[in-house]
């Protein structure tokens, strides 16, 4: 292993011996080439082979104002020079982190005016899951730890929110927690391809949904967490009127509803918050992260509504009042000064009214294809789209639909256009800043990729 025999190695053959990716396929572990993304600009990744590709998944939902953007990389340089980091716990602060929180409630609906830094979406779901069961053990409510969530979902990453995650194709060896964590169907409504209406799939759900509550018993559960749309389980979008039902169902019997924004937020579906002003929720808590920091740093927050807050420092235990709950780089320095310059450019650049105009641009474009064979159907909301793939036999996630999906992938990647494939799913969530001639380019290539997979 000299020096020189480890510098000559390609970097897609050192990755392929050395690293285990997050979700790898681990039937060609060592064997496949990764993709190494080199560099970025906009909207356009390069790989180190020097390809160009027209980056229509977002990095992963996340890289909402594009790559390369100065001002972004000046504000994380400034506040590594002036301090990279210091520890956030007990009541040592930054002050990026203090004026993040502050924009942050002034951003958020209701009185969501205290703010948990967390590292990434993963950990601020389970910080709000812990600060739901916390909330009810200080009232003296230790039983009330059940938690509702739905198949389909997806919270994370580590092993809570996995288990509140319901995807199937993720449910393989590990174990899961479900002794408190029950799943409700998925909501995941398509006009096009049901056989019964909005209404009535609507009431089927908040029935089925106040029978699992009456299971369980409503005095023994903390909370539910939903996605206003389930992003990464295939971009559903629920029957009208579903979110804010559910949540209203929940506040009926004292149930903390937590509305996971992580992908919907910060501009995707065209508001800061999805949660009120798309859906009407009055959320007692909203996970960010994501968009948040414009995927430039790894950050995530749990928005808490001050009455949880004031009832959590009133009711924590008098001999043992810590909040035990945190990580080291909860609300890192660095990631909040991006964040609070990423508001900033979102403000000064009006994406989110961006995001209101291109984004039915970008979803009628899509549903244009659903006129192809191996179409089954085309779903989303502004800019988080995805085209589910069939053979025109059995629908959902068979070996042959897999196929179809990844062969489009692989026609995609060689014409230069990332998407995401997932199952039978092509998903689509390009950047915020995505102009009408790119929307042309990504659909148009889509398109070829379908005729060639037929
Ligand atoms: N919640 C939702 C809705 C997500 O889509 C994701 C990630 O895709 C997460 C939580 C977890 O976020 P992270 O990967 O930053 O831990």
């Amino acid at each position: 292993k000299t020096t020189q025999k480890l510098q000559s190695r390609p970097v897609p053959r050192i990755d392929a011996r050395h690293v285990l990716h997050p979700w790898a396929d681990l039937s060609s572990l060592g064997t496949q080439d990764a993709l190494v993304i080199h560099s970025a600009k906009g909207v356009r990744v390069r790989d180190s082979a020097g390809k160009s590709y027209l980056d229509a998944i977002g990095g992963m939902w996340c890289m909402t104002l594009g790559y390369g953007r100065e001002e972004l990389a000046e504000a994380m340089a400034d506040q590594a020079r002036q301090m990279a980091y210091y520890t956030p716990f007990g009541d040592v602060s930054s002050e990026p982190a203090a004026r993040l929180a502050e924009k942050l409630a002034k951003l958020s609906p209701g009185d969501l005016n205290r703010v948990h830094f967390t590292t990434c979406g993963s950990t601020a779901v389970e910080s709000a899951i812990r600060i739901a069961q916390y909330h009810f053990a200080a009232q003296g409510q230790p039983q009330r730890r059940h938690v509702l969530s739905r198949i389909n979902a997806y919270h994370g990453g580590t092993y809570l929110t996995q288990s509140l995650s319901g995807k199937s194709a993720d449910r393989t060896l590990f174990h899961y927690e479900a002794e408190f964590v029950h799943h409700l169907s998925s909501p995941g409504y398509d006009p096009d391809r049901s056989n019964i209406s909005a209404e009535a799939k609507l009431q089927e759900l908040l029935s089925e949904m106040e029978a699992e509550i009456a299971r369980i018993g409503p005095e023994n559960i903390a909370c539910f967490i939903a996605e206003p749309i389930m992003a990464s389980g295939g971009v559903l979008t629920p029957p009208e009127g579903y979110q804010k039902a559910t949540c209203d169902l929940c506040h009926k019997y004292g149930i903390l509803y937590i509305s996971d924004e992580v992908v919907t937020g910060f501009g995707r579906l065209g508001y800061f918050f999805a949660s009120d002003v798309r859906f009407g929720l009055a959320p007692d808590m909203i996970i960010t992260a994501k968009g948040l920091s414009s995927g430039y740093q790894p950050l995530g927050a749990v928005l808490i509504s001050d009455r949880i807050a004031t009832a959590l420092a009133r009711n924590a235990p008098a001999d043992k009042p810590v909040f035990s709950n945190g990580f080291t780089y909860s609300g890192h320095p660095v990631a909040c000064a991006v964040a609070l310059a990423n508001i900033e450019i979102m403000e000064r650049e009006n994406i989110c009214g961006h995001v209101r105009d291109v984004g039915p641009y970008f979803i009628d474009k899509l549903r244009a294809l659903r006129g192809k064979d191996i179409v089954y159907t085309v779903r989303g909301d502004h800019l988080m789209a995805c085209v589910e793939c069939w053979t025109g036999e059995e629908v959902g996630p068979t070996a042959a639909n897999m196929a179809l999906a990844q062969r489009v992938d692989s026609y995609c990647q060689e014409a230069g256009l990332l998407v995401r494939p997932y199952e039978n799913l092509c998903i689509l969530s390009p950047p915020l800043i995505i102009t009408r001639s790119d929307i042309d380019r990504i659909v148009a290539i889509l398109s070829e990729a379908l005729d060639r997979a037929e």
